[in-house]
């Protein structure tokens, strides 16, 4: 049956959908994608797309149609649909310690369905030992201007993008801003030293809330709906700096970088550095299933379940679905794929090709200000001229966006209110894509960027 019109009807009716789709139906025809393969995806209406984003938003890292994440999936549901996390089962065992095995220094991996609730949980982490080990006190987290950690009222209360916080205030209290470490828009001017300036400006958040009330900060190792931000030399070192020295716990949300899409297995191993929670979601099954991991140091989860008033707290902490077999089974063949298919080997070979061809567009578009990324992970900051640094308007971002997908592929921006300034393309093509699909993708961006400029 190739008769979709009675899906769309319900689809523009009756679904509360991201308020882009929305818009789509009011302006132009909307997209209900119905099939997936490799790197490219079709919609009700026929149309084919080479995907560039990874399902829109960096998730399908190792591709669409994957036989094998499917029939994992499939003999894990016909053999055990599910048991809750009060109990263990084997796919969520064997996937902890694989996982654990691509983490140094980290032992535990507590198991849930989305990158909030996988923060979520970090926060609980937090105030909890807090409270086991400070009376309390040390219960604020701090998190960074443009950084995003999901959706719900906690999690946006740690998300520095004013416009995604919405009116959905007030907020959780206990959450502090630090500012964001783009280098092209420094707050310094132009120095040698902006990576050091903008990590002891973390410090100067911490002495004025006071040390002994701050009890972790959370970080995106590469910022991603923020404006793909990637952090300037010798950021990380004196980050981590500064936490040792305050005894601040460095929690870091790799829910867009983690799980290969950097190339390397989490996007903090490129920095040399120590996290002590670590959270992922999207790419940790690609999208086969829905799962999220908080990761955390044996330290940490000493402290957490040592409440000297309820040592049986962390009982508490039930979640229906966290965990439940089809995730980690799907989550261990995604690693199985990403090890034999050497898709590490190739997010740095072919990221690599495709930062270098961003720059070469730079070169021949005013509009390019900046071009940043690491691995499969790339942002082009358009602005309406390179000396203020202006940014484009909403509008010209979108209509690079539609140029591209009336061209047959689907890019992102950080627009849609993700982003104060609304002006950086994103790209995230999955990790097996080849030189060939990575020359379409700047071709059409080429080829939209000369249409919108003209
Ligand atoms: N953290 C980051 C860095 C994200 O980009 C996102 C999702 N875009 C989240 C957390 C929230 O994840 P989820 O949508 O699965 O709740």
């Amino acid at each position: 049956n190739n008769d979709f019109s009675e899906a769309i009807e319900n689809d523009r009716t009756h679904v509360w959908h991201h308020l882009s789709q929305h818009k789509r139906y009011e302006t132009s025809d909307p997209m209900v994608v119905i099939e997936g393969k490799g790197m490219r995806v079709w919609d009700a209406r026929g149309r084919e797309f080479l995907d560039a984003v990874s399902g829109g938003v960096w998730t399908v890292n190792v591709g669409y149609g994957r036989e094998t994440i499917a029939d994992a999936v499939r003999e894990q549901l016909v053999r055990l649909n599910y048991f809750a996390n009060t109990a263990g089962n084997v796919p969520g065992a064997q996937f902890a310690g694989k996982l654990i095995g691509k983490m140094p220094g980290l032992s535990r991996v507590y198991l849930s369905n989305s990158g909030s609730e996988a923060n979520e949980k970090a926060y609980k982490i937090v105030r909890q030992i807090a409270h086991n080990k400070y009376g309390g006190k040390k219960h604020k987290i701090l998190y960074r201007e443009r950084d995003y950690h999901g959706t719900t009222i906690t999690a946006l209360s740690s998300t520095g993008q004013i416009q995604r916080k919405g009116q959905y205030g007030p907020f959780t209290p206990g959450f502090v801003e630090v500012p964001h470490c783009l280098e092209y828009r420094s707050q310094y001017g132009d120095c040698a030293d902006y990576g050091e300036k903008a990590a002891r400006a973390i410090e100067d958040v911490i002495l004025r809330e006071g040390p002994d009330t701050v009890g972790a900060i959370v970080l995106e190792p590469i910022t991603a709906g923020g404006g793909v931000i990637t952090p300037p030399e010798g950021y990380w070192p004196t980050v981590q700096e500064i936490c040792r020295k305050y005894d601040i716990l460095l929690h870091i949300d790799e829910v867009v970088c983690g799980v290969g899409r950097t190339g390397k297995w989490f996007g903090y191993q490129h920095y040399d550095i120590q996290p002590d929670i670590v959270t992922m979601a999207k790419g940790v099954a690609s999208g086969y299933a829905a799962i999220s991991c908080t990761v955390t140091t044996e330290d940490v989860f000493n402290e957490f379940k040592s409440d000297p008033a309820d040592p049986m707290s962390y009982f508490r902490d039930i979640s229906t679905f966290g965990g439940c077999a089809a995730g980690p089974a799907a989550a261990l063949e995604n690693m199985r794929i990403i090890e034999d298919e050497n898709l590490l080997e190739n997010t740095t070979a072919m990221g690599g090709y495709l930062l270098d061809r961003l720059h070469m567009l730079k070169e021949r578009h005013e509009l390019i200000g900046d071009v940043r990324g690491k691995g499969l992970f790339c942002g082009v900051e358009l602005v309406k001229d390179r000396a203020s640094k202006e940014p484009v308007d909403e509008s010209t971002a979108q209509a690079i966006v539609a140029d591209c997908m009336s061209n047959g592929v689907i890019i992102g921006a950080t627009n849609r209110s993700f982003d104060v300034y609304n002006n950086t393309l994103c790209l995230s093509p999955a990790l097996i894509c080849t030189k060939d699909d990575l020359d379409a993708i700047v071709d059409a961006i080429d080829n939209a960027l000369a249409r919108v400029s003209a």
